[in-house]
């Protein structure tokens, strides 16, 4: 039995198996990143950061001793130049490095297992990092191939299973990150006007067809992404329900109000006496400044 954990490459799985792969470009049209590491500039925040751009978008993850950037977009759209101007441009400190370029292709692996090789990891797919679920996934596939382990014989049912298993997982992430495009209320460029308008997968649809009707939203099984945050994204990127449940008529809009201003309450009397982000860090976790060389000569 073998692994295929060589990344892109899938050196058994593809190079040598053969197996295919599905592209989803077509929902997910960004197949490029630029990433480039910069000096902190304020605060540390707790939060990793997403922020649109033309053709894409722009990670901004704080750090002990840095801010990781970088700026995801659709090369149909946009040139490589342009796309490390954008991120040059966005950043909140000096740039501690130069810009790295990465390439990708949004997709699923026909099968996962095939004979005696299982992909685990970017040889089994990748969807881009928008809700940074690659090692996510690798973790599930280890835990699935511990419940599907083989014994000597080979079980085809068990490796439909294991398969079946997967690709679902994959698909439900696949819609959840689709909506984040496809939901956009921008008209301002061509690549969102093309997300905006492009076809989408049926199980999609029908996921934000229930949501407009009556705001229902159910969580399959148990999919990664729960109920609360496909409400953040539907609701946050303006789609509305068109009806609620009966049940929210026996509460007076003053009820209802004041139960949320409650909560409020709470969560406010909570982090009022909590320590910050940054003093917590330091109390607990503080990392060791390490500056590279070049760093230190940029800065
Ligand atoms: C732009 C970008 C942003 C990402 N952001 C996130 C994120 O926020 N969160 C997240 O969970 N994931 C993220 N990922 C995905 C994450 O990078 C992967 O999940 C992680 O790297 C694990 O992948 P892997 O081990 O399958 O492949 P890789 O990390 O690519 O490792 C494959 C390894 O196999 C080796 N190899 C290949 N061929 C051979 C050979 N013939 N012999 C020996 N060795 C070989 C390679 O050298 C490499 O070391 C991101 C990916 C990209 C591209």
């Amino acid at each position: 039995m073998f692994i295929d954990c060589s990344g892109f490459r899938g050196l058994l799985i593809e190079q040598t198996l053969k197996t295919g792969y599905e592209d989803w470009t077509p929902w997910l049209p960004c197949d490029r990143a630029i990433a480039v590491p910069c000096a902190s500039a304020e605060t540390l925040l707790p939060y990793t950061r997403a922020t649109a751009h033309k053709a894409g978008w722009q990670w901004r993850i704080p750090l002990q001793h840095r801010i990781g950037n970088g700026h995801v977009y659709c090369s149909k759209f946009m040139s490589e130049d342009e796309a490390t101007a954008i991120l040059l441009a966005n950043l909140d400190g000096v740039a501690l490095a130069a810009p790295r370029p990465l390439r990708f292709v949004t997709g699923v692996r026909e099968r996962f297992w095939v004979k005696n090789c299982i992909a685990i990891g970017l040889a089994a797919g990748f969807m881009e990092p928008l809700e940074s679920t690659s090692i996510h996934l690798v973790q599930t596939a280890i835990a699935r191939l511990l419940t599907f382990f083989p014994d000597r014989g080979s079980a085809p049912l068990d490796v439909d299973e294991f398969n079946r298993q997967g690709r679902w997982e994959f698909e439900k992430i696949r819609d959840f990150l689709i909506l984040h495009y496809h939901a956009t209320e921008r008209s301002d460029s061509p690549f969102w006007n093309h997300c905006r308008t492009m076809e989408i997968p049926a199980s999609l649809q029908a996921r934000m067809n229930l949501y407009r009707s009556h705001g229902r939203i159910f969580r399959e099984a148990n999919e990664l992404f729960a109920e609360v945050a496909w409400l953040q994204v539907m609701h946050g990127q303006g789609l509305r329900a068109c009806g609620y449940h009966p049940l929210v008529d026996l509460a007076t809009d003053k009820e209802i109000s004041d139960y949320l201003e409650n909560i409020r309450t709470v969560i406010q009397k909570c982090t009022a006496v909590m320590p910050g982000h940054a003093e917590f860090v330091a109390r607990n976790c503080a990392a060791q400044l390490l500056i590279p060389a070049s760093a230190t000569a940029a800065v």
